[in-house]
């Protein structure tokens, strides 16, 4: 399918979905930036409700988020237990904040405010442990408000599935090639409904196991409709 044909298909499943799930959607929450990277990175294979009650431990536990960074790592890695991986994460969060003082003088991601997108993921993906879907939750979630596209695993799945990415593209690069296909001039809320009804479509419909495709309102327009179990 030519590049064109693509960016019509992908405006089409936009405008489809939110039919379906009502645009513009309200966003979920609104952290600061710095806030919202943490959240981000406790999030990851998580379910939202205990990523949820991880931050809200660090947050009750901590003055701050620099004593978070000056706490025992134990410590950390207790608080965050109910998360995938607390082990990891609880040093990789203490990492990269590290990180980011280090790199921009003081613990604070605001002044990404005002920064544009691409620079601003750029600044974001040189952290080690940061990629695209954490820098694009980063810009989109938290109070900047900013353009950029997230990709989890149920956006990543509906959208190879309706052969918007090809399917040996990873997550990862997914992320440039989706963001691509939709309008460069979309705002803020614009780009972040999209990530949230392709995420409500694989949620509620276009399941990793038995796709709900006699239900589906792209079944027409998807090369996967009723082949996948
Ligand atoms: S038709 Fe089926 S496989 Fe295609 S997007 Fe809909 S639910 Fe998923």
């Amino acid at each position: 399918m030519s590049e064109t044909a693509l960016k019509e298909k992908a405006l089409l499943i936009h405008k489809r979905l939110c039919a379906v799930y009502g645009c513009p959607i309200p966003y979920f929450q609104d952290l600061d930036p710095l806030s919202e990277l943490v959240s981000s990175l406790l999030s990851h294979r998580t379910k939202n409700a205990d990523s949820g009650r991880a931050f809200r431990a660090l947050r009750e536990h901590y003055p701050d988020w620099q004593a978070l960074i000056d706490a025992q790592t134990e410590e950390v890695e207790g608080l965050i237990k109910g998360v995938r991986w607390p082990e990891l994460k609880a040093p990789r969060i203490q990492a990269i904040l590290r990180a980011v003082k280090a790199t921009h003088g003081s613990l604070t991601l605001n002044f990404l405010e005002g920064v544009g997108v691409d620079e601003a993921r750029n600044w974001l993906e040189a952290i080690p442990g940061v990629g695209p879907k954490t820098s694009a939750a980063v810009l989109s979630f938290s109070t900047l408000r900013m353009p950029a596209l997230p990709v989890d695993s149920h956006h990543h799945r509906v959208a190879q599935r309706l052969g918007l990415i090809g399917p040996k593209v990873d997550v990862g690069p997914s992320h440039a090639i989706l963001r691509a296909q939709l309008p460069s001039d979309w705002d803020a809320q614009k780009i972040y409904d999209n990530h949230e009804i392709l995420m409500l479509h694989g949620q509620k419909v276009c399941f990793f196991r038995k796709p709900a495709c006699h239900r589906c309102t792209l079944a027409d327009i998807c090369p996967s409709a009723f082949k996948v179990n």
